[in-house]
Formats: C-alpha cells, sequence, structure tokens
C-alpha cells in the first residue's frame, strides 16, 4: 500500500505481487539448509497444498504455466499434425505450447458479454467444418484430427463450460482448461481449474499468486500426472545410472519458488476477497457512464477478477480504449488493452479464421489496476481520472 505524501505523483500498476505474509520465512529456510533446487520439502507441500485447494488428488508444479500446458498438451495426448480448438482471444502461451508439441491451433471466436471462448461458435465449427473418417473426427479442410480444446478462462472469469462439455462428449475431445488467469473463479459452483481433463496455472509474477515464475497441473487422471511429472524432470528411468525412457524437460520447479508458492497460497482467500472489493469499488465508480461497459460477471459465474476490465464504445463515446490508457498514463496509472487476436498475430496468422467479437474486444478492451495491494485512494484516483476524461468527451460533443 502507497504511504507517499504526495498521492497524486505515485505511480499505480496494472497488477503487482502482494508479499507480505511468510515468503521471507520459507525462502531463508531454504537457504539455510541448501535444499534450493528442485527437491525438497516446499515443493512437495506445495503440490499437496494446492491439489487440496482443489480437491484434485493430485497437482505437479512445474517452472512456468507455459510449461504447464507443454506437458498437460503431451500428458493428454495430444500428438504431431492434431489440431486443438482455443479462443482467438487469449495471451499467446495456449497458442504457442499447441505448436511446441506439433499441433495446430484453430482459433474460435469469443462471446460478445465476457469475451470467453464461446460454446456456439465451437459447436458451429465442430458441425460444419469436421467430419468423422475411419472413426477419427478430422477438420475438413486440412484433413488433420481434432484431439482437444483448450477454453482459457481470461480476466479472471470462467468460460460457458457445460456446453462446451456437451459437446467434447459428444465428439469424444479432451478438454485441457487453460486456468492460469482465473484461479479461485468458479462456474456454477465448481472450481475453475476442476471442469475439464486437465487443467494448468500460473504463478508468474502478475497473476493472483505468486512464485516469481511456475506453474501446476492438476487432473483427476493419475498416469497423466505421472506422465507430466515424469517429462518434467528429464524422463529419468533410473536416476542413478542415467537412463532415460523419452525427450524429457527440465521443467520442474524449485524448492526456493514452492517456498514462495507456499507462504503466498496460505493468504489467497484474502488476496480473492480483495480482487472482489476492488470489483465492486470499480463497478459503483463506473456506474453510468455513457460509452463505458465494465465486463461484469456471468450470472453462473463467480470470477476471480484478476484484471478488472471495461469496454470503450468509441462510437458511442467518442473516446477510445487507446486514449483512454494515454490519459491514465498521463497521470501514472498503469492501464492495457487486450491482446491482439491470435488469428491475426505473425506466428499463427491462418487465413480462414475470422473472430469479429476477439477483434472488438481487442479494439475496445481497457484493464485497470487490479493489485491485491492497490489503496483505496490510488482506485479513486483512477476512477476520477477515467470520470473525468470520459465526461470531458461527452461535454465535446
Ligand atoms: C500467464 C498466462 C500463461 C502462461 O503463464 P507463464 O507462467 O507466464 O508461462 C498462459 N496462458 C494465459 C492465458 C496466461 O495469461
Amino acid at each position: 500500500m502507497s504511504t507517499s505524501s504526495e498521492p497524486s505523483t505515485t505511480r499505480i500498476p496494472l497488477c503487482e505481487p502482494e508479499i507480505s505474509g511468510s515468503e521471507w520465512t520459507y525462502v531463508r529456510e531454504c537457504l539455510d539448509s541448501g535444499w534450493v533446487s528442485s527437491v525438497g520439502r516446499f515443493v512437495t507441500r506445495f503440490e499437496e497444498l494446492f491439489a487440496a485447494r482443489l480437491r484434485a488428488p493430485g497437482a505437479v508444479a512445474v517452472a512456468s504455466g507455459t510449461a504447464a500446458l507443454h506437458l498437460a498438451l503431451l500428458a493428454s495426448g495430444v500428438e504431431p499434425g492434431d489440431e486443438v480448438l482455443l479462443p482467438a482471444l487469449t495471451f499467446i502461451a495456449p497458442a504457442n505450447a499447441v505448436r511446441y508439441v506439433g499441433a495446430w491451433p484453430r482459433f474460435i471466436d469469443v462471446e460478445p458479454s465476457h469475451w470467453q471462448l464461446d460454446p456456439e461458435c465451437v459447436r458451429r465449427f465442430i458441425e460444419r467444418d469436421c467430419a468423422w473418417e475411419d472413426g477419427t473426427l478430422v477438420v475438413r479442410s486440412t484433413g488433420r484430427r481434432l484431439r482437444a480444446i483448450l477454453p482459457v478462462h481470461i480476466l479472471g472469469h470462467p468460460v460457458d463450460m457445460d456446453p462446451l462439455l456437451e459437446l467434447t462428449r459428444r465428439f469424444g475431445l479432451v478438454v485441457i482448461e487453460d486456468a492460469t488467469e482465473s484461479l479461485g473463479a468458479t462456474y456454477r459452483g465448481r472450481p475453475v481449474g476442476r471442469i475439464g481433463d486437465i487443467a494448468c496455472f500460473s504463478f508468474n509474477g502478475n497473476k493472483l499468486m505468486t512464485t516469481g515464475g511456475g506453474g501446476m497441473i492438476v487432473s483427476d487422471r493419475p498416469d497423466w500426472l505421472d506422465r507430466a511429472r515424469y517429462l518434467s524432470t528429464q524422463a529419468r528411468d533410473d536416476t542413478l545410472e542415467y537412463v532415460h525412457g523419452a525427450i524429457g524437460y527440465n521443467y520442474r520447479l524449485t524448492n526456493v519458488q514452492a517456498a514462495i508458492g507456499c507462504a503466498q497460497l496460505e493468504r489467497i482467500d484474502e488476496f480473492l476477497e480483495r480482487k472482489r472489493e476492488i470489483a465492486r469499488c470499480y463497478a459503483d465508480g463506473l456506474a453510468h457512464m455513457k460509452g463505458l461497459t465494465p465486463l461484469g460477471e456471468a450470472p453462473w459465474a463467480r470470477s476471480a477478477f484478476w484484471l478488472y476490465t471495461v469496454r470503450i464504445d468509441e462510437a458511442y463515446s467518442g473516446r477510445s480504449s487507446r486514449g483512454l490508457i494515454a490519459e491514465l498514463a498521463r497521470h501514472g496509472i498503469e492501464a492495457r488493452p487486450l491482446w491482439q487476436p491470435l488469428d491475426l498475430s505473425v506466428p499463427h496468422r491462418s487465413s480462414a479464421a475470422s473472430c469479429p467479437i476477439a477483434l472488438d474486444a481487442h479494439r475496445s478492451g481497457v484493464s485497470l489496476p487490479s493489485s491485491v495491494g492497490l489503496s483505496p485512494t490510488d482506485q479513486a484516483r483512477v476512477i476520477d481520472v477515467v470520470r473525468a476524461w470520459m465526461h470531458s468527451a461527452a461535454s465535446s460533443n
């Protein structure tokens, strides 16, 4: 929290970690004991605590959320030449992970209310553009097997999962949840990351909780978790004799990082409560403004409100999202647009895709400062700047 006597000049970051619990104590314990690397009591404890929190039978701690996605794809049987459905609107990591395993991302548009993967677009794609060939679901235009769907719960809000699950059961697809932005959210009472077949979390510095860098894989399938753990530590069959049974990776989380994770996990309910308070305060402070709509929460969702995001309707308000971001920056406040739709990105460009809602979200979305430690004074400052700027537009029209 800021204690500066000149609050109007302090910088307000988008999303900073909150490190004020037992982190020092646990890290010091690692350093004093010499257990700093990938073996040590904190790695196992972090996995156990995380799995218990999500009521999962097990969890595998890895070096990043991206590594978690890579291993989840491998463990769940996605193979080179397969296709995987994912939303056009997301951070690029899940699309990259699909390419790491030699498979191909197929981008699907998001729905207009919460900008999450649209189950209706998924259904349309499968029914119109795929066909059964010798018992395999194949994408007609490419002839590739459609193997999995990778819903990404973006910005803290869950994807509408039930209609997706109905489709994946009907068509025999694996569901890999990217829950990296939405730890703590629930969908119809079910925790995000416990709905599909396997799920990935991230503990990067800007996520709800952090280990500096890190990730976690959770699943009900013990064989998949075993496979992921095996691949994360160089696929050792015999550690003494250096015998390896596959091409593995050096993806294990270190004990020092896990120590930070254990300390962060102790406070996660507090973090979530703060995120919801911040969301409530923005919803009140930014209510009834012409051309500005908060993304909000679906009736069936409990959002983790990782990044509080609003939509700026330029045609209606005469104000652009980029203009608002620049105005906030002028006041030392960090705000950000949403990602370029991945079907337009250089590494994943594909001619066929057209995702107009994702493009609209990229053009109109603005994420506002959402750090757990955001002080009420600083948040009031953000709200004042947004209101003043939107109003000045209204009066200049
Ligand atoms: C943060 C993030 C990741 C990757 O996490 P890292 O720990 O940074 O590798 C993956 N997917 C999404 C949607 C993310 O926001």
